[in-house]
């Protein structure tokens, strides 16, 4: 009998009920994790994954954990290290997006953005990392627009990505004595219900994409499945596009 990648591994995926995701926390399970994912407002779709999750004979577990709550989200972390004994992957893949040119975006989102896409980020890799040993794994999902921004109004998630992308290589020197490596996918545009592939963007951007199309979410899942494993241990404080060429 083959061992799995991840097998004995303790996976969390932020924001793992729809989207990248979910499709991170299935690709995780494949690979021999058990995976709990927070959600922040889709129960049922929480609940689905789990179902489909456990029907491969992976285990799972959903967290209502909103990230701009650092009161859940160190709970969050607990009840995973209470319930599968340890942690040793974090996906920080939870994200908002808000559109508006500056003289128009608000503070409400602007605070919102920072609270999640960052903040949060901070919150549950301060409190993961208390938990891990070597072999270690932080991955964010930042995005390439910390890079390029291709259209108005995106500046105020391209400051949360930017950010996303430098606190990836401090924590990279902060902790590669402790043998757990931080990386930065950065996707380019992918399916999901924040950006969908026929959404208004979508025929502007496809002319931009090298490859033509729109990205799908397990693209960026078998990059998270490569980061996580154990064949990454060089990779670290990287920022990897997953773009389909846009930023060519
Ligand atoms: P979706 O909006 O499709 O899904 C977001 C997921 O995150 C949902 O499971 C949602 O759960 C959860 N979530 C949202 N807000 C919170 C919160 N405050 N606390 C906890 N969970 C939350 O987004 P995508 O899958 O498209 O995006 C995932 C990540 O990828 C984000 O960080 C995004 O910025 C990044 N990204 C996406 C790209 C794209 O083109 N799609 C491109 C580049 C980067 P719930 O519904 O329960 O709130």
């Amino acid at each position: 009998m083959t061992t799995l990648p991840l097998a004995d591994k303790v996976a969390l995926v932020t924001g793992g009920s729809r989207g990248i995701g979910a499709a991170i926390a299935r690709r995780l399970a494949q690979e021999g994790a058990a995976v709990a994912f927070t959600y922040a407002r889709s129960p049922q779709k929480a609940d689905e994954l789990v179902q489909a999750i456990q029907a491969t004979g992976g285990q799972a577990l959903a967290i209502q954990a909103d990230s701009a709550d650092a009161t859940a989200v160190r709970s969050a972390i607990a009840t995973v290290v209470s319930t599968f004994g340890r942690l040793d992957i974090l996906v920080n893949n939870a994200g908002v997006a808000a559109l508006a040119p500056i003289d128009q975006f608000s503070m409400e989102d602007f605070e919102r953005l920072l609270a999640v896409n960052v903040r949060g980020v901070f919150i549950a890799t301060q409190e993961a990392v208390r938990h891990m040993g070597a072999g270690g794994r932080i991955i964010m999902i930042g995005s390439i627009n910390s890079d390029i921004v291709p259209f108005v109004g995106g500046s105020v998630y391209a400051l949360t990505k930017g950010a996303v992308a430098s606190f990836t290589r401090g924590l990279a020197r902060d902790l590669g004595d402790r043998g757990i490596t931080v990386n930065n996918i950065q996707p380019g545009p992918v399916d999901t219900d924040m950006n969908p592939a026929d959404g208004a963007f979508a025929e502007e951007l496809k002319k931009a994409i090298a490859i033509g199309r729109y990205g799908q979410a397990d693209e960026i899942a078998a990059m998270v499945a490569y980061l996580a494993s154990p064949a990454a241990a060089y990779v670290t404080g990287a920022s990897l596009k997953i773009d389909g060429g846009i930023t060519a």
